[in-house]
């Protein structure tokens, strides 16, 4: 089933097929950190506790994952490959073990994981945004210093 279909059109400039390929931040993960700034939400980018998430509120521990759907297994837009099928069909089976992994070791350190599909992220950015700021707001501080600004309110500095 081709379901996937993407709202932006234009095609990627030079320096972002760069950063695609080298793997850096682009796509997704860049739009829901946008969103979520112009949010006035304030967060980290790739702590380093467990799984590595994309961006954390450390303040409030929640922990947020914006999973690939082909690496993670998306039921909507996982297709299996022509070729290679077991090697393939292991390999996502084990990448989703692994964050249901990450989820438990992040839930025994007192942490909230958040996880939103790319595809989520690409055709409703808005309900993203508000599934992680409503679980911020609604978060006490748990940390010794908040990085987040939990009023929801863009700082000025
Ligand atoms: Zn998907």
């Amino acid at each position: 089933m081709q379901r996937k279909r993407r709202r932006k059109a234009s095609p990627l400039t030079k320096s972002e097929q760069m950063a695609r390929v080298r793997g850096m931040d682009t796509g997704p993960e860049m739009a829901l950190r946008r969103a979520l700034w112009h949010a006035g939400l304030r967060y980290r980018i790739r702590p380093s506790i467990p799984g590595r998430p994309d961006l954390a509120f450390m303040g409030c521990k929640i922990a947020v994952f914006v999973d690939g759907c082909f690496w993670h297994g998306c039921e909507v837009h996982y297709k299996v490959p022509s070729t290679n099928v077991t090697f393939w069909s292991e390999k996502i089976v084990r990448n989703k073990q692994r964050d249901r992994d990450v989820d438990a070791e992040l839930g025994k350190l007192g942490w909230t994981v958040l996880r939103c599909w790319e595809h989520e992220v690409e055709d409703d950015l808005g309900s993203v945004v508000d599934r992680i700021r409503s679980a911020v707001v609604r978060s006490p501080d748990k940390g010794a210093r908040a990085s987040a600004d939990a009023s929801g309110k863009a700082r000025t500095n």
